[in-house]
């Protein structure tokens, strides 16, 4: 089976099981300031699991593209990568367990759909928490799946670490999961789940979102019990073909061919080969679409991600001795993600960008050899704060650094470079980290005023710039600040920021009601409401007025009236490449 009948399929599914599809969205989360990317299908969709009416109804489905930075490191192995693409299926208050269980034994096995055979499907089910929570063992899904003809050796039950989703030691929705796994091995099926046996793989995730985490750490159940659903395309597409690897489906082989093309090395040469090849091959994935979703390379944020992953690819292209390689093993992601126009309309840009990056890291990188060099004559093991510097500051993988020492008949301090390592983390890691542990406690009353402001921003750039063909090109709201992108070519005056602030105060003093309304896209757009309309909208969107000046396409929420906002000041502006400006704001 093929990619895109996969998608198909699923979509197709769902939509007889009437969810409405909703549409795929942008790797750069809008909104929300808990995450650089978007992880999962649920992302956008925060706001309507914690109860916000949505104007498709309680049945969705959708395919989403997304990047897990937090696996990173787990790239190499034959199923994780940081760009994947998830199914998604979601009961907004409507079915619950029984029915979201059953919808996918279907989906999976009936030879109509995917018709994976039964034989090797295992489960995972929560195992309860008798001491914190006073949450029993999920037996109803498990039942549910003795029901569908799962034999009881192939469900296990396990603890929160695996199988509970929620805000980890925040407030908030939360509940249980049950995890599909499917045997992708040429042996024979175990007759009991092993989890921990890596040829059991994971491809699908039903959540069960049933209680509220109160601040007392009370678990109150939910009045609106959701689902949320989670499937990888690429694991189920190995899985269809009968693929132990991800990387030898369609979403990847025809890179990793051209990665043995360029570098006269085969896939299958020696498990180090194998590693390399599927780290380039997943990093430049990502990098092209996180270019076409409007990043380029810095040293701050998504942009940081990209710089760190097209470095990875180079680094790792040189153990392949691979030279001005980017654009090469590039090309043949255009040609298997042929369905997304935004990524062949900036072909042009993601080439561009993958090849300066490349050049420019070059210098760096042979920077790095040099201190390699210098610390190969001077130590018999190289001290793991020196390896810890080459990862840090010249994009050095510790496997790279191992290789070379070995090749000049030193070693590495291998503990001691894990201990630098692990120390920096805890440095850096941020409250974002987790699987999609995101967005739910953040959605503060300050980030909703900050929203509506961005509105306000907008219509006042329109207004004072004299120029109705600004657009919004994105946005992103912290709780300290909002950060608006809009199509402009020229740095704003002074006096012309200083018009804007008045203005958008002005129309706070006034005390405007802001009002939510909801229509179909064509009607939406005859109102003349902002948004974007390439983009595959449901056939129901909400539309946020304030005034006779602000009209927009928006998921919401808002303030009910701008007295609620206080005093608006623009803090910084910026370029953000050709034709586009941002300006960061707050309210004091
Ligand atoms: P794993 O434990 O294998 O990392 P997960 O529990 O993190 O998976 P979920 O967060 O439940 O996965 O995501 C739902 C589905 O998305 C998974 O069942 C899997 O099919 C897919 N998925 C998750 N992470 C990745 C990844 N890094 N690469 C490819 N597919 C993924
Ligand atoms: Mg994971």
């Amino acid at each position: 089976m093929h990619r895109k009948e996969l998608i198909r399929k699923y979509i197709e599914f769902f939509k007889s099981k009437g969810h409405k599809e909703i549409p795929n969205v942008s790797l750069i989360p809008e909104n929300d300031p808990t995450v650089l990317f978007t992880t999962a299908g649920m992302h956008p969709l925060v706001n309507f699991l914690l109860g916000q009416e949505h104007p498709l109804g309680r049945r969705l489905c959708n395919v989403q593209k997304c990047i897990r930075t937090t696996d990173i490191e787990e790239v190499g192995d034959t199923y994780h990568h940081t760009f994947f693409e998830m199914l998604g299926n979601w009961s907004l208050g409507d079915y619950f367990k029984k029915e979201a269980i059953e919808m996918s034994f279907e989906f999976l096995t009936s030879k109509k759909w995917l018709g994976l055979n039964k034989n090797k499907i295992a489960i995972s089910c929560f195992v309860g928490d008798k001491k914190e929570s006073q949450i029993p063992k999920d037996t109803e899904s498990s039942k549910v799946w003795q029901s569908m003809g799962v034999p009881k050796e192939r469900i296990i039950f396990l603890g929160k670490k695996e199988n509970w989703w929620g805000p980890a030691g925040k407030t908030g929705p939360c509940g249980p999961d049950t995890e599909m796994f499917y045997w992708v091995s040429k042996e024979k099926v175990p007759k009991e789940f092993d989890p921990d046996d890596e040829m059991w793989v994971e491809i699908w995730n039903d959540v069960f979102m049933q209680y509220n985490k109160t601040s007392e750490a009370k678990y109150k159940p939910l009045k609106q019990k959701n689902v949320d659903t989670g499937m990888g395309v690429e694991r189920t597409l190995a899985s269809l073909n009968n693929l132990d690897d991800n990387y030898k489906t369609e979403v990847f082989l025809p890179i990793i061919k051209k990665i043995e093309d360029l570098s006269g090395k085969k896939y299958n040469e020696n498990l180090n080969i194998t590693k390399t090849m599927r780290i380039i091959a997943d990093h430049i994935k990502a990098a092209a679409f996180i270019i076409a979703d409007g990043v380029l390379p810095s040293n701050t944020e998504q942009g940081y991600v990209l710089r760190r992953l097209i470095r990875k690819v180079v680094v790792h292209g040189e153990k392949l001795r691979m030279k001005n390689f980017t654009i090469k093993i590039a090309e043949p992601v255009f040609k298997i993600y042929d369905n997304y126009s935004h990524l062949q309309k900036n072909k042009d840009k993601i080439m561009k960008e993958l090849e300066k990056e490349e050049k420019k890291f070059k210098l760096t990188l042979e920077k790095g050899m040099n201190k390699f060099k210098k610390l190969v004559s001077k130590n018999k093991k190289i001290p793991g704060r020196d390896a810890f510097l080459l990862y840090q500051s010249y994009g050095f993988p510790i496997e790279m650094t191992k290789e070379l020492a070995k090749e000049n008949g030193v070693s590495v301090d291998e503990n001691e470079f894990i201990e630098e390592k692990r120390k920096h983390q805890k440095l850096s890691r941020t409250a974002t980290k987790g699987r999609f542990k995101s967005g739910l406690a953040d959605h503060s009353e300050q980030t909703k005023k900050l929203h509506t402001s961005a509105h306000l921003l907008l219509a006042a750039l329109r207004e004072i710039l004299k120029d109705k063909k600004i657009m919004q090109k994105g946005s992103n709201i912290t709780p300290e600040r909002l950060r608006l992108d809009f199509s402009f070519t020229r740095k704003l005056t002074g006096e012309e920021i200083e018009k804007v602030e008045k203005w958008v105060n002005k129309k706070i003093d006034e005390a405007i009601p802001v009002i939510k309304k909801e229509m179909s896209p064509q009607e939406a757009k005859k109102q003349g409401a902002l948004g974007i309309f390439d983009e595959k909208y449901g056939n129901k969107v909400f539309v946020y007025e304030i005034g006779n000046f602000s009209k927009e396409i928006c998921a919401g929420p808002h303030v009910k009236n701008t007295n609620e906002l206080g005093k608006f000041k623009i803090i910084k502006q910026d370029s953000v490449g050709e034709g586009a400006r941002r300006i960061k704001a707050i309210l004091e």
